[in-house]
């Protein structure tokens, strides 16, 4: 396909230095936390940084998704998760477990093309969750029905 995003994510300091912005410790380490974590929500990139409250982590998230470097998505009622931006997927949440399993993007391909096609909607993939009941939930509820 052409168009690809290019996966190579822009290094920090170069996108800062960009938007006239410098590298700062700070900057550094919540960008860090959000690739070692995966799926962390501000709370966890908080708790993992020490020194750094949870609304400068707001505020360094909403700085790091408009260079480009992360992305956010909604797992459920909570707060937002992010990820690093190259790490593209989409997001299946099981309500009864609330496992979250990633898919591959390409899984709402058909979706993506009809929602273009009849009302020329552009899907932010990177932003979808799908919710619903994981193979698990849904086979231990047929054993739970059989039962009965
Ligand atoms: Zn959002
Ligand atoms: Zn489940
Ligand atoms: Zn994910």
């Amino acid at each position: 396909m052409s168009g690809m995003a290019d996966h190579s994510a822009p290094d920090l300091a170069t996108a800062l230095r960009t938007r006239g912005l410098r590298m700062t410790a700070q900057r550094e380490q919540v960008l860090d936390a959000v690739r070692r974590l995966g799926h962390a929500t501000p709370e966890q990139i908080s708790d993992a940084v020490t020194g750094v409250d949870v609304t400068t982590v707001y505020r360094n998230l909403e700085l790091l998704e408009e260079l480009g470097l992360v992305r956010h998505t909604h797992l459920g009622h909570g707060a937002p998760a992010y990820r690093p931006a190259d790490d593209d997927h989409v997001h299946l949440v099981c309500h009864a477990c609330g496992n979250v399993i990633d898919a591959p993007p390409d899984l709402v391909d058909a979706l993506a093309g009809r929602l273009a096609d009849d009302r020329g909607f552009v899907l932010d993939r990177s932003h979808f969750t799908v919710f619903g009941r994981c193979r698990d939930c849904v086979a231990a509820e047929q054993t739970a029905d059989s039962g009965r």
